[in-house]
């Protein structure tokens, strides 16, 4: 039971399952982190090839055990008639909160399409829906790789929110004051909503390096150099990874972050543990 209340509580994204086997992990991941009473799920889109199919059947799953569970969804390379389709579809099903995302082209794939980046798509939404869903959408403390400098970036990221999202969830990072300085920028530039920030428990050296290159997160090179000494050993990895990023999370609810959205990729341990740390 949380001992902590913060105004958008808790959050868990998962992907969908590839297996059956998947499925069946993916949904005990989903049981366990369900008594967290988080405010809500939500499930990727398109990384791995995954089709927005693949995504709302996962929504399907996950929202059986009655928690709000919010599809991302992706615009590059689509028409207005298919992110049409798609969002009726999701508002028939009784979806009602979205993860509008701009996404990325598969290297060698054809034309951006017809919106081109996750303002348009935000602005499309709300023209095509009206104000039947809550809006979550990206945001980068430490740049999105593709920007070419950090203020840039940081005006679209204000275009984005100004487009009409209600709320922003971060890429992950492991610097609270990347985070601080992003949040005060932002509200500078007269972004009100909700930004929460994004965790990525430690769990696989090797995978987070190779996953941190390519979205552009930081890994400092104070906790790089500790994971690396560790080698094999995955659970003084592990260990070092839950208490560093425990203190992040710390760090940042103390510093007045809304909520904390958890990257589980499907598991739950990594993340309860962080949970009994903050006693959420
Ligand atoms: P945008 O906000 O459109 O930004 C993309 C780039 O274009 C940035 O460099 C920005 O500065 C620039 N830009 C933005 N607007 C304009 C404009 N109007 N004019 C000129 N330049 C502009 N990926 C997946 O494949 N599936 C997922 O499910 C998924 N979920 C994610 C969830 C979260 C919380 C986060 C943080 C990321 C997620 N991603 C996912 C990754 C995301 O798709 C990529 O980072 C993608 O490259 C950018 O998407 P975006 O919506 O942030 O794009």
């Amino acid at each position: 039971m949380s001992t902590r209340e913060y105004p958008l509580g808790i959050s868990f994204e998962f992907f969908p399952p590839n297996t059956d086997a998947g499925r069946e992990k993916l949904l005990l991941a989903r049981d366990a982190l369900a008594e967290r009473r988080p405010r809500f799920f939500s499930v990727t889109y398109g990384a791995g090839g995954s089709t927005q199919a693949r995504t709302h059947n996962t929504v399907r799953q996950v929202r059986e055990c009655g928690i709000t569970t919010a599809p991302h969804l992706s615009c590059i390379g689509s028409e207005k008639a298919q992110m049409r389709e798609l969002l009726e579809g999701y508002r028939a099903d009784g979806i009602d909160s979205l993860v509008a995302l701009r996404g990325d082209l598969p290297s060698g794939m054809g034309g951006v399409g017809e919106l081109r980046y996750a303002n348009e798509l935000v602005e499309f939404i709300r023209a095509e829906t009206g104000d039947h869903f809550e809006i979550a959408v990206a945001a980068y403390p430490e740049a999105h790789p593709q920007a070419p400098s950090f203020e840039h970036d940081l005006q679209n990221f204000a275009r984005k929110m100004q487009a009409g999202a209600d709320l922003a969830i971060s890429q992950y990072f492991f610097s609270a004051e990347a985070y601080f300085h992003f949040v005060e920028r932002a509200r500078a530039l007269g972004v009100e909503a909700p930004i929460v920030p994004g965790i990525m428990p430690i769990t696989n050296y090797t995978k987070l390096a190779r996953f941190s290159d390519a979205c552009g997160a930081d890994i400092p090179r104070w906790i790089r150099k500790q994971l690396e000494a560790y080698g094999d050993d995955s659970a003084s990895i592990q260990a070092f990874g839950e208490e560093v990023v425990s203190n992040l999370c710390r760090r940042l609810l103390d510093g007045g972050a809304p909520g904390l959205h958890f990257y589980t990729l499907n598991q739950s341990a990594p993340t309860l543990r962080i949970l009994d740390n903050l006693d959420c």
